[in-house]
């Protein structure tokens, strides 16, 4: 596998997250404190400033919040992907995500619009979580 995409850099609070998406789960993190979900990730709560975060697996399952259909390439990478769906959802838990909507033709992409998430694996080491139609 490879891609000429540019790849995210993975950094100590980050490796939990990308080595699920490896295993093809969307893990969020959760505080123990007061129990709020976040993403992204970080090594404290951003409600209570608690550094007791912990890592659970997500449902997968969240909503269209708002989206654009992109039809000229950010770069050469996207060229060949082009027109996609960049979209805010908001998942069953509650944080936010931007990602891509794929699985459907753009012009079916509505706000509101159920989705859950898949991933396409772009090397050995990073698969990106995407969402496709529920
Ligand atoms: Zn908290």
């Amino acid at each position: 596998m490879a891609t000429n995409k540019p790849l995210p850099a993975v950094t100590l609070e980050t490796a939990p997250y990308w080595d699920a998406a490896r295993r093809h789960e969307l893990h969020i993190q959760r505080c123990a404190a007061c129990g709020q979900h976040q993403f992204y990730p970080r090594i404290y709560c951003a409600q209570c400033f608690s550094n007791r975060v912990e890592w659970i697996k997500a449902s997968g399952r969240a909503k269209v919040t708002t989206f654009t259909i992109v039809r000229r390439p950010v770069s050469p990478a996207f060229a060949d992907d082009v027109p996609y769906v960049v979209a805010l959802v908001t998942l069953a838990e509650g944080p936010t995500m931007m990602t891509n909507i794929v699985g459907c033709a753009p012009e079916k992409v509505a706000i509101g619009m159920p989705v859950e998430v898949t991933f396409e694996d772009w090397t050995e080491e990073i698969s990106i979580p995407k969402f496709k139609p529920a």
